[in-house]
């Protein structure tokens, strides 16, 4: 690809700021380091260039997000269709490479498959993907996007999952979610030797939680006793952590989480008491009325979903933090994790720490882990990696 702008390809051009942010490696320009885009259109391929001129490379223009600029390349693409391609191919090559266990995983994660935009997850034979930018949404662009789904897994169905509300940051036309090609959306996939229902139609974001994929398989190898799974949505901890215990209980506010948790349940033959409440409320009445237990996870949903809520969000990890280590037996397990990016590792680990002081127990970090594999982390892009997962055990 030649190494200057393109022509026929409109021109964005970037402060110094949004220039150095690039050469240090990450792939965002916000709206406020542009500083010239007349006549781009929503979703279209730019060249940037910095203020003087000088190309930076080729990226997707957005009109309606704050973040302006997603960088494809330092090159001057020229061809998009076969940067596409190429990408695609390379994002399941890795995941051929590196994930096992699974029959379930995530083929294509946006930034960290330097498709930004684009989610594609696999669960056995039912492809599901979500589109989160104007570029992604082009129909040249899920023309292709598909067209190697069906060329590389032959899907019994490939399903689009819409978010209402970022298709609305977006100014992107509505649009419902359903089937876009083939005739299946629900499936059972099977990882780490567990089975699950899959339903595209139904569910949370993409469906199953993917990315704890390999916690589970952790969690299951120092799990025993009596266990309780705080937050279980459709069951992935307490399934996992079943075989190693005498019990297991999960809790989620959620009843259809907790039904398919129950499905789950028969259609690997394991007894698992569901509760339905409020975490919260349902660990002050049992470290109150003096419950105890093995084994504890907490895997919240997102407590800080931006950087304004952070404080609020680390008062409730180390309330739940707290209450659980409260309630294990000596030698107990904690299985605590944090999905929010904004909650730094440090944070997240710090306030596990107080808890633990605070209980008057002596906490032993076995793990420090984060998320799976098909979700990958790129050293200079810090918002690709946002799960973590702390495995430790208490002692007195
Ligand atoms: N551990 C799960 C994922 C948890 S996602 C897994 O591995 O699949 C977070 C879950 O928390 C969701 O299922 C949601 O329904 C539940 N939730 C949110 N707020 C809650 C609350 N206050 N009490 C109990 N559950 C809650």
């Amino acid at each position: 690809m030649p190494n200057k702008a393109v022509p026929g390809l409109p021109v964005v051009k970037v402060s110094a700021r949004g220039i150095a942010r690039v050469k240090a490696g990450h792939v965002w320009i916000y709206r406020s380091d542009v500083t010239n885009a007349t006549d781009v259109q929503p979703g279209a391929l730019v060249s940037v260039t910095d203020e003087r001129g000088r190309p930076l490379g080729s990226a997707l223009y957005s009109s309606a997000s704050q973040i302006a600029i997603r960088m494809l390349s330092s090159a001057m693409v020229d061809d998009l269709p076969a940067l596409l391609s190429q990408r695609l191919g390379q994002a399941f090559d890795y995941r051929e490479r590196f994930v096992q266990d699974t029959d379930a995983y995530r083929l294509v994660f946006s930034e960290a498959d330097f498709l930004p935009g684009l989610i594609v997850d696999r669960y056995k034979d039912v492809l599901s993907f979500q589109v989160l930018t104007q570029a992604m949404d082009a129909t040249p662009v899920r023309e292709i996007v598909t067209a190697h789904l069906f060329h590389r897994f032959s899907p019994s169905g490939i399903f689009e999952r819409v978010d209402p509300h970022i298709r609305e940051l977006e100014q992107l036309p509505a649009r419902d979610s359903q089937l876009v090609s083939g005739e299946k959306s629900s499936t059972i996939f099977t990882m780490n030797g567990v089975r699950f229902h899959y339903d595209a139609a139904a569910g949370q974001k993409t469906g199953a939680f993917l990315d704890q994929r390999e916690n589970y398989a952790a969690a299951a190898r120092y799990a025993h006793g009596e266990a309780l799974d705080v937050f279980c949505y459709q069951g992935g901890f307490a399934l996992h952590m079943f075989p190693q215990c005498t019990s297991v209980t999960g809790v989620d506010s959620s009843r259809p989480a907790l039904e398919i948790a129950d499905q789950n349940a028969t259609l690997n033959g394991r007894e698992i008491e569901w509760i339905e409440a409020n975490a919260f409320d349902l660990l002050k009445d049992y470290a109150s009325s003096g419950r105890r237990y093995d084994t504890i996870v907490l895997d919240p949903p997102a407590f800080a979903k931006t950087k304004k809520t952070v404080e609020t969000a680390l008062r409730g990890y180390k309330e739940l933090n707290l209450r659980a280590l409260k309630m294990l037996r000596p030698g107990g397990m904690l299985v605590t994790c944090s999905c929010s990016y904004h909650v730094s590792e440090t944070e997240f680990f710090g306030v596990v720490a107080e808890a633990a002081r605070d209980s008057g127990k002596n906490l032993r970090i076995l793990e420090k882990r984060g998320q799976a594999k098909d979700h990958p982390i790129i050293a200079t892009i810090p918002e690709t990696s946002y799960l973590k997962c702390l495995i430790s055990t208490v002692s007195y």
